[in-house]
């Protein structure tokens, strides 16, 4: 039998399905905001998994994994531990189309938050407080932000064993290490001994429907491994890479992509062009080194020293053994 859970005062049963509503703070308007939060919970004992998305308000692909793999159904036979999904950490962003909350600060720079600080901080405490110490490991569901968009890829940090493994199962086409940044949910989760991944596909504001895929494929995936559900799409190819940097434009002008997210690119190939307007002058944009570029800039308009093509160098390709 699994160990109590309570979440906010609300015990999850095991064997049960519960929807907890964290009450945050209300708009100026008077209506009240709730963080709703679906529980799922086994009869036998498992892990505990958050399966987050909507940390940046307007990053819908990662809202829209959340719903989908909800409402496929697969949590309501668990065959053992839990799985908590929360379909949007900030709501307030969510509403105004916005990465951040109404103040401009990002919720994802509050942790580990506050109860009497900013609204940001606010929303970071009640993940903090009430559902970070309750899980195993979690995966949090994002999109690029500021128009650029990004192939589907896990991150995780190299220092976080379990979170490492989780990555290598999920199998996105795309797996990278990146830094933990200070005030994010993973710098929080890590402080408090607990795995967080991080899903990136797509861009915000913008429905992507291979990275939606992909990213309930290998939630799926994981969940398998981990024997809570019995049945996961396998994966075909995954890309590992060592390291990546952002070419940025060397001048200022329209930019047009040659070459996208997830396209392979020789040392010294074209890869975009950015345009005078009035045509006095065209600068070929070169691919520094060969790789993958595992995001690009999808607006028109640059300044120089913007990031134009993120891109990876290649540590490993796994394939599907035939
Ligand atoms: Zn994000």
């Amino acid at each position: 039998m699994q160990e109590p859970l309570v979440i906010d005062g609300v015990e999850a049963l095991p064997g049960k399905e519960t929807l907890v509503e964290i009450e945050v703070a209300r708009l100026p308007s008077g209506t009240l905001i709730h963080m709703p939060i679906h529980v799922f919970r086994s009869n036998e004992p498992g892990p505990t998994v958050l399966l987050s998305g909507g940390l940046h308000g307007d990053e819908i692909n990662g809202i829209e994994t959340v719903r989908r793999l909800v409402a496929s159904k697969i949590f309501k036979d668990l065959k053992c531990g839990t799985v908590i999904a929360l379909p949007i950490i900030n709501v307030y962003g969510f509403i105004h189309f916005s990465r951040e909350v109404p103040d401009g600060k990002d919720v994802n720079r509050s942790f580990p938050g506050n109860p009497d600080g900013s609204l940001a901080s606010i929303v970071a405490n009640h993940l903090t407080e009430k559902i970070l110490p309750a899980i195993d490991f979690g995966i949090d569901f994002h999109t690029g932000g500021a128009s650029r968009t990004n192939f589907p890829q896990v991150r995780y940090s190299e220092e976080d064993k379990l979170g490492k493994e989780v990555a290598h199962i999920f199998k996105a086409p795309f797996t990278l290490t990146s830094g933990i940044i200070p005030g994010s949910l993973r710098a929080t989760a890590q402080d408090l001994g607990k795995s967080i991944i991080v899903f990136e596909g797509g861009e915000s504001l913008r429905f992507n429907e291979k990275a939606i895929k992909q990213a309930v494929r290998g939630t799926k995936r994981v969940l398998q491994h981990f024997k809570m559900i019995d049945k996961a799409p396998e994966a075909k190819k995954v890309i590992h890479f060592s390291s990546s940097s952002w070419l940025r434009a060397d001048a200022s002008g329209l930019f047009v992509p040659i070459k996208e997210s997830g396209q392979k690119v020789t040392e010294g190939e074209v890869i975009g062009r950015i345009n005078n307007p009035y045509n006095s002058y065209s600068i070929k944009v070169k691919a520094p080194s060969e790789g993958y570029i595992i995001g690009h800039n999808n607006i028109p308009m640059v300044h120089k020293g913007d990031a134009l093509f993120h891109i990876g160098e290649v540590e490993e390709i796994w394939k599907r053994p035939k």
